[in-house]
């Protein structure tokens, strides 16, 4: 597991292909475990309990990703970090603040749009860049 861990996390390899080299690793270790073709006991349980999507391997390694999303400018590309009240709410401002030049005006173009969430009304990106941040591994490297 410890190989695919480290292609997603430091690889950046999507979800899809982690999940297929976590299937050709239990094919590895399937074959390396078979005497004769046969398995123990205690291989089939291991075998079985193989994970095989990287989800469960970030959950037995305990580093679960913290998803933050960005507004991104639709125009600009310029992505905009949402600030949190203490409800949990992710706060965007309302039009681009992207500033190409010192001096000059800022992008300006309309980044959210309102949408009603638990009852409240807020501003959501048009736009959402969702940016996945791993804690650092001390891997003793
Ligand atoms: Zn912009």
């Amino acid at each position: 597991m410890f190989p695919v861990i480290v292609l997603n996390v430091f690889g950046h390899l999507a979800r899809p292909l982690c999940n297929f080299a976590l299937r050709i690793l239990k094919c590895l270790l399937q074959c390396a475990l078979e005497n004769d073709g046969n398995l123990t006991d205690s291989h089939k349980r291991l075998l079985k309990d193989f994970p095989a999507d990287i989800q469960s391997v970030h959950k037995a390694f305990d580093i679960e990703p913290t998803i933050t999303i960005y507004a991104a400018c639709p125009k600009c590309c310029f992505t905009h970090k949402p600030t949190h009240t203490k409800s949990g709410i992710d706060i965007y401002p309302s039009r681009c603040q992207y500033v190409r030049y010192k001096g000059h005006r800022n992008c300006g173009v309309r980044i959210t749009k309102q949408t009603v969430q638990n009852g409240l009304s807020i501003r959501t990106p048009i736009r959402p860049f969702a940016y996945h941040s791993f804690p650092a591994l001390s891997l003793g490297w």
